[in-house]
């Protein structure tokens, strides 16, 4: 099957997470975070990873462009291991890192094909992460719409009353989206020009967020 390397963008609560396993279930995809390459390079002892060591310990972020120098000489490693394409999730952030992310697969001939980006509207953001709810014993995660427990506010489980974590208060989703929506609108910007930026309304239940990507990705394969 034909080889795709892909970015994808998406909000809190758009599902990003469930749509990477699905890609990386059917096709020939290496799921790559930001999170994940940053701390496998630290665990790897690596010069690059003993610098990202010390950010991180020093509970500062790391620099923008140490992030990218781990992130592509990873893609370089994986691209020029075997025949599978890259997902990318989290990176790039920034202008300059797709400025250089498009460079640095410049030079070993591979391109990004397409930029999935999962679009959500505000409100439905914070109406699916306001509602959440998480038993503080087992971790279970409720939703007082979708999911809710048997008993009001209870844990199934455990028979525990439900907390909402910290991360899921509205005040603090409405934060993360308006920092979401300002790095992405840059970002949308850029692949937008390049022609690669792949809008799909997650909105949509899950199942049908997953065809309309497939489809998007069927099409590249077959052209
Ligand atoms: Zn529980």
């Amino acid at each position: 099957m034909g080889k795709v390397n892909l970015i994808l963008l998406g909000p809190p609560g758009a599902g990003k997470g469930t749509q990477a396993k699905r890609l990386v279930e059917r096709y020939p995809l290496v799921h790559l975070s930001s999170g994940d390459m940053l701390r496998a390079e630290r665990a790897a002892g690596s010069e690059l990873g003993k610098s990202v060591q010390s950010f991180m310990d020093s509970g500062k972020l790391v620099p923008d462009e140490l992030v990218t120098e781990v992130v592509i000489s990873r893609i370089k490693r994986e691209l020029s291991a075997g025949d599978k394409g890259v997902l990318l999730d989290g990176f790039p952030r920034t202008e300059q890192q797709a400025n250089d992310l498009a460079k640095a697969m410049e030079q070993i001939n591979e391109k990004i094909d397409a930029v999935i980006d999962l679009q959500l509207d505000s409100k439905v953001i914070v109406e699916r992460m306001a509602g959440r709810r998480s038993c503080p014993k087992c971790g279970r995660v409720y939703h007082l719409k979708a999911n809710p427990p048997k008993n009001d506010n209870m844990c199934d489980d455990c028979n525990v009353e439900l907390i909402q974590r910290p991360d899921d208060k509205e005040e603090v989703v409405r934060k993360r989206i308006a920092v979401y929506e300002e790095q992405t609108a840059i970002l949308e910007d850029f692949y937008r020009k390049v022609g690669i930026l792949k809008v799909v309304d997650a909105a949509q239940d899950i199942d049908s967020v997953s065809e309309s990507i497939f489809k998007i990705i069927d099409q590249i394969i077959e052209n």
